[in-house]
């Protein structure tokens, strides 16, 4: 198998569009499948820690990024009452000299359509939405909801917590609802003018079992946007998020600081989101299908690294592609799961306990992470 062989990612998430971007770049055949009609500026913000930047770089959309995000100097956290600083620690020109790359804040739809836009257009199919996959032969067999079928020598499944891919791997299984919800709101930073009250471009407000995430979502810091985590013993709705609302919002977040009532003050429309979750995957590829991202390590969003894994995943498969060889991808699949299992598992960790700069600690081992440097762990042979 040559580079010219064809490679297909499902999913055009943030981390299929990074695998497509990186494979096609690198000379693969690739084609993009993606079950969305288009793609929407949905109302949430992400952050990008130097580890995700450096490939952005690679990509060849970080100064892009960096021009469009918001640069916090810090990440505070701050107890939700009191408003005292429980960690400082340093980002900006510290993340850019120590970690090699920045550490931004964006809206997570300019984002996406910046990453989206990297991709070969004529290479990119919308409204395709795998509902089965055929591994058997010596071409696997692609069929999409609207009956139409494809083919392709290599299968990447990003397509996220409910992936096709992975129940063909290891059966149908629902993820597991972590017991926590997540709010999203975006606000008008004019509106927080009328407040004498500090805005700070990266804080965490923390109680005992719920939080506040809050961070401006563009270098102008005009939109301002919070995320929580909220407990919530069950999910009913049976839908990606439900439409919340000022007085829920006032109810969880009863008694914290007045910085935080202002946002709640100043929410127009607010979301709801289950928080799923699967534990660490027995198998993360089989023949010639292959997991990224959400798709075999869903988290809860705490350390604001979910999409992070999913875009060094991509990064990942492909260098150790190109290591090994397409010819070999079994070994090239073992690889890249070789070296990617541990950090996403705990990073999976970590997120679930919630305690992710919470107090101070060095988060090197996160932001300091180079994909393209680290050294390969080799593979055991027998
Ligand atoms: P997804 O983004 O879910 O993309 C999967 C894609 O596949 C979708 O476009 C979907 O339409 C498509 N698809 C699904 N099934 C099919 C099919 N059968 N056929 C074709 N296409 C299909 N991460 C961070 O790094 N930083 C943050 O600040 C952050 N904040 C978060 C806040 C919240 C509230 C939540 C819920 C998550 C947050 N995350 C964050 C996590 C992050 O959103 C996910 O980890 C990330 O989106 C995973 O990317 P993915 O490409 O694997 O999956």
């Amino acid at each position: 198998m040559t580079k010219n062989r064809r490679i297909a990612v499902i999913g055009a998430g943030l981390g299929g569009a990074a695998a497509g971007a990186l494979l096609q770049q690198a000379g693969y055949d690739t084609r993009v499948y993606e079950q969305a009609p288009a793609f929407s500026r949905l109302g949430a913000g992400i952050h990008l820690g130097p580890n995700v930047m450096k490939v952005m770089r690679r990509i060849g959309i970080e100064d892009k990024l960096n021009a469009m995000g918001s640069h916090p100097t810090h990440w505070f956290s701050r107890d939700g009452r009191s408003g005292e600083y429980l960690s400082r620690i340093p980002l900006g020109d510290f993340a850019r000299e120590e970690y090699g790359a920045a550490y931004i804040t964006v809206h997570r739809g300019d984002l996406h359509e910046l990453m989206v836009s990297t991709l070969d257009q004529e290479r990119l199919y919308f409204d395709k939405r795998l509902v089965n996959v055929d591994d058997s032969g010596d071409k696997v067999i692609m069929t999409f909801a609207d009956g139409t079928t494809d083919e392709a020598d290599l299968v990447i499944g990003a397509d996220g917590v409910n992936s096709c891919i992975r129940e063909k791997l290891l059966g149908p299984e629902a993820p597991i609802y972590s017991g926590w919800v997540a709010h999203r709101a975006i606000i008008s930073a004019e509106k927080l003018k009328a407040y004498d009250l500090d805005f700070e471009a990266c804080v965490k407000w923390w109680s005992e079992d719920r939080h506040m995430m809050v961070y401006f979502v563009t270098g102008d810091e005009k939109e301002y946007y919070y995320v929580t985590g909220v407990p919530e013993p069950e999910w009913k709705h049976g839908t990606s998020f439900v439409d919340s609302s000022r007085e829920e919002m006032r109810k969880a977040f009863e008694g914290y600081h007045p910085t935080v009532q202002a946002l709640i003050d100043c929410t127009e429309t607010v979301t709801k989101w289950p928080l799923l979750e699967r534990n660490p995957l027995p198998l993360w590829h089989d023949n010639r299908l292959v997991l990224l991202g959400d798709a075999c390590h869903p988290m809860k969003p705490h350390m604001a690294q979910g999409a992070a894994m999913a875009i060094e995943d991509a990064a990942m498969l492909v260098r150790c592609l190109d290591e090994v060889g397409a010819d070999r991808y079994q070994d090239a699949f073992e690889l890249y799961r070789t070296n990617r299992f541990e950090r996403a598992s705990r990073v999976q960790k970590v997120s679930h306990d919630n305690t992710w700069l919470r107090q101070d600690e060095d988060p090197a081992w996160v932001f300091g992470y180079d994909v393209y440097e680290v050294p390969l762990r080799q593979l055991q042979h027998t």
